[in-house]
């Protein structure tokens, strides 16, 4: 249990992070400290040698001037030597005579001539702490004169250093810790609050939990507005859904209530009544126009998915308009509207005809239906860069600049529309076949002046 608890946390992202922060913090610590002790070091070592290398010159100065005896009365007089300091000095005659000038108690055994000569300065290790370093130099007859100092004040400082580190390491390590839980912890709070947010959607069924944001323009801010946008995006089409459920089965009630009623009118009146042949030619109305609104609504769902299967071929849109005119001559006839066409030839596409012919159906049949009495209705074709270019322009009633964006969306119809026959998918099928098409839509209308569809078809044969 405890294990598996320890497992589960050692798989945080916040566990790892802490990890990773507190090992950099505790490295990159220890690399300063390092640094810092070899700096000292260095610095340290090249002072020795000065020193030693200073003594070395004064000393040669003094045995060539006055040989050995000058160079023995000299180092007598020297302050370390007299005051028994880790100092050392011996000369070394061409025939390895060796004289002793200086040096401390536990260096009197050393023995010079074994010291190598080609390097000027050697260091003579000493015990575990201690260790000499030696300057070694050939004098003008032949004879040599090393001069010594020992590590010992360079110990001095280096130790307390070293004792420092380790002291410090610890709390180092605990404050690597305890800043990499604190960072991690501030870093997650974002991702977690995400996490609680989707955990109560998901638990309570409420669509409205949003992440709170900070506002502070980071990643994980903009994380959690985008959670938020994508929250509100999914309750819309979740709101947007139920409604048009609601409007199906509201749409499909009507004329299924009116079948029903028919159907039992013509039962009641027994097998060749009166009007039994009227009522089973209105249950095939009405039968024929729940087929369409259920086959509007698939064709749609089918291109909004993107699974609707287009049969393309080159088509004349010329023709294509002319016929859906044709079909529509009557209906228009009966309005006085007057339909004018003004085509540019040679106006071809590449694409599915059928569905194409029910766009310029659609929006025919709607410019037509929402025009008064002796209106005009014009189509229009023209290319516009790599577009072929279908216009359906009315002087009818226009729709509101706050509408214009919603009569695409299936099932919605104007306020003003209602009292005109409609399903109110028309538009929405228009868009989803045109989009199938790689082509767009759009509209621009004034209230009671008129609209103008234009529909957008890229033109080539992909
Ligand atoms: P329907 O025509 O069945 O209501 P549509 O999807 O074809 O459904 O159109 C949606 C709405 O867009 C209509 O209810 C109407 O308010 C508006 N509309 C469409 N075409 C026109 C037009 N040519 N003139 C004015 N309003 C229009």
């Amino acid at each position: 249990m405890f294990s598996n608890l320890l497992n589960r946390f050692g798989r945080t992202i916040s566990f790892r992070l802490n990890l990773w922060y507190a090992s950099i913090f505790i490295i990159s610590a220890c690399a300063l400290f390092l640094f810092l002790y070899f700096l000292l070091a260095v610095a340290i070592e090249r002072k020795d040698r000065e020193v030693i290398e200073a003594k070395v010159k004064e000393y040669s100065t003094v045995y060539e001037a006055g040989g050995l005896l000058a160079l023995q009365n000299r180092v007598a007089s020297t302050p370390e030597a007299r005051q028994q300091k880790p100092f050392f000095v011996s000369w070394v005659s061409p025939f390895n005579r060796v004289v002793v000038l200086a040096a401390p108690q536990d260096w009197i055994s050393f023995d010079p001539k074994g010291v190598d000569r080609t390097h000027a300065f050697i260091r003579i290790p000493k015990d575990e702490e201690r260790d000499f370093t030696l300057a070694t130099t050939q004098l003008y007859d032949g004879s040599m004169m090393q001069v010594g100092r020992s590590t010992n004040s360079r110990e001095a400082v280096l130790q307390p250093f070293r004792r420092i580190f380790f002291a410090v390491i610890t709390p180092i390590v605990i404050l690597g810790f305890i800043g990499g839980a604190f960072f991690a912890h501030r870093a997650m709070q974002p991702v977690r609050q995400v996490v609680t947010t989707a955990r109560s959607i998901i638990d309570t069924g409420k669509l409205d939990a949003r992440v709170p944001v900070r506002r502070s323009d980071d990643e994980l801010d903009e994380l959690a507005q985008l959670f938020n946008r994508m929250l509100d995006k999914n309750q819309a089409l979740i709101k947007g859904m139920r409604e048009s459920l609601d409007n199906v089965a509201h749409d499909l009630r009507t004329p299924l209530t009116r079948l029903r009623g028919t159907a039992e009118a013509a039962l009641r009146g027994g097998p060749g009544a009166e009007g039994s042949q009227e009522a089973l030619a209105d249950c095939v109305e009405e039968s024929d126009r729940v087929l369409t609104i259920l086959q509007t609504l698939m064709d749609v769902a089918e291109a909004e998915a993107g699974t609707m299967k287009l049969v393309r071929t080159r088509v004349n849109f010329g023709s294509l308009l002319n016929e859906v005119i044709e079909l529509y001559e009557y209906v228009a006839e009966e309005k006085k509207i007057t339909v004018t066409t003004e085509f540019f030839e040679p106006c071809e596409g590449f694409v599915d005809p059928t569905r194409m012919r029910q766009v310029f159906a659609n929006l025919l049949d709607n410019a037509i239906k929402y025009t008064g009495e002796g209106g005009k209705v014009t189509v229009q074709t023209r290319r516009e860069n790599s577009d072929l270019v279908v216009c359906f322009r009315d002087t009818g009633m226009g729709i509101a600049a706050e509408e214009q964006e919603k009569i695409w969306d299936r099932l919605y119809r104007g306020d003003k529309s209602r009292s005109q026959r409609g399903l109110g998918l028309g538009l929405s099928l228009v868009r989803a076949i045109v989009h199938a098409h790689q082509g767009r839509v759009e509209v621009i209308s004034e209230p009671d002046k008129g609209s103008e569809f234009r529909v957008f078809i890229p033109m080539g044969e992909a």
